[in-house]
């Protein structure tokens, strides 16, 4: 199969034919549709995270059909997606808590092991989703990464329909997010840098919106500015997300079905997963990049 293969770090990826894939138990094997690419992706390639598997096919977003390793529950054909969490432990602390998201043994997809940037990937079958006939190819693949963490972001901070949200930042989750939020009435507020992005968001319907040093019209909680009074007399709290777990995952996909999710997409053949990398890492384009085989 071709696939996008990473030698070392910082080096671009190859293009170049390696051999498939081949389910072992418990695995289904997807051809692959489509793959996103993450800010992650770019992390890995790059170096900034330490390298854990060299050679490496990176991506973690990926759209495919089950080709091989087929059960009753995931017949052949069956159009799935793949996520960065690919497998956990189920014994450790975390996971006997029922925290997988913070597994101590976690398996990332196209990260400890090999991703999407490529014609066949190989994944656990009880880490895969099926996806909903709403939720097309190029539109679901950016869904799996980006839109499942921010949507565990909207879970985490509790946001209730109908609330007053700010967004600080407004990159691919972010986009993402404020679909989620304008479905449950909530009115959003973005504060971000790059008119680009500015723009985007008022497109998509952002009561306000502002660079990073504007001030809103209404108080919103400054992340991470909290003043000393307003966090000791508010009872505030600053969370943060790690990973995702599987009901985020099916639980945001069947929200994205019922709103018609479509994220903005720029697509690049697996040829020029380079560029798709690049483009990312400069910004070069609104939405989420996605390389097809
Ligand atoms: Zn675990
Ligand atoms: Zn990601």
């Amino acid at each position: 199969m071709k696939a996008a293969i990473l030698r070392t770090a910082k080096q671009p990826l190859h293009i170049e034919e390696t051999r498939t894939p081949q389910p072992t138990a418990g695995q289904v094997l997807l051809r692959v549709r489509a793959c996103g690419v993450c800010r992650t992706d770019l992390h890995i390639v790059e170096g900034e995270l330490p390298p854990r598997k060299q050679p490496l096919i990176a991506g973690h977003q990926i759209v495919g059909d089950v080709v091989d390793g087929a059960t009753t529950e995931l017949p052949l054909g069956t159009r799935v997606g793949v996520s960065w969490v690919g497998g956990i432990d189920g014994t450790c602390p975390y996971c006997r808590r029922g925290l997988e998201n913070l597994c101590d043994a976690p398996v990332f997809t196209g990260y400890t092991v090999n991703g999407g940037y490529a014609e066949y990937a190989a994944a656990r079958s009880d880490f895969v989703y099926a996806l909903p006939p709403e939720l097309d190819d190029l539109h679901a693949a950016p869904l799996l990464c980006a839109g499942i963490i921010g949507f565990r972001s909207l879970r985490v901070a509790g946001v209730e329909p109908g609330d007053r949200v700010g967004l600080f930042g407004f990159g691919s989750s972010a986009h993402l997010a404020i679909a989620v939020l304008r479905s449950w009435n909530c009115e959003v507020y973005v504060l971000t840098r790059g008119a680009s992005h500015r723009k985007l968001a008022a497109s998509l319907g952002a009561a306000w919106v502002g660079s990073e040093t504007d001030k809103p019209p209404v108080e919103l909680d400054r992340i991470p500015e909290f003043d000393y009074d307003r966090l000791l007399w508010g009872e505030r709290q600053i969370r943060s997300v790690a990973n995702m777990t599987r009901s985020d995952a099916r639980d945001f996909l069947k929200i994205a079905a019922d709103i018609r999710l479509q994220p903005k997409v720029t697509v690049f053949p697996l040829e020029r997963a380079n560029d798709a990398l690049a483009a990312v890492k400069n910004d070069a384009i609104d939405g989420a990049a996605v390389i097809v085989p």
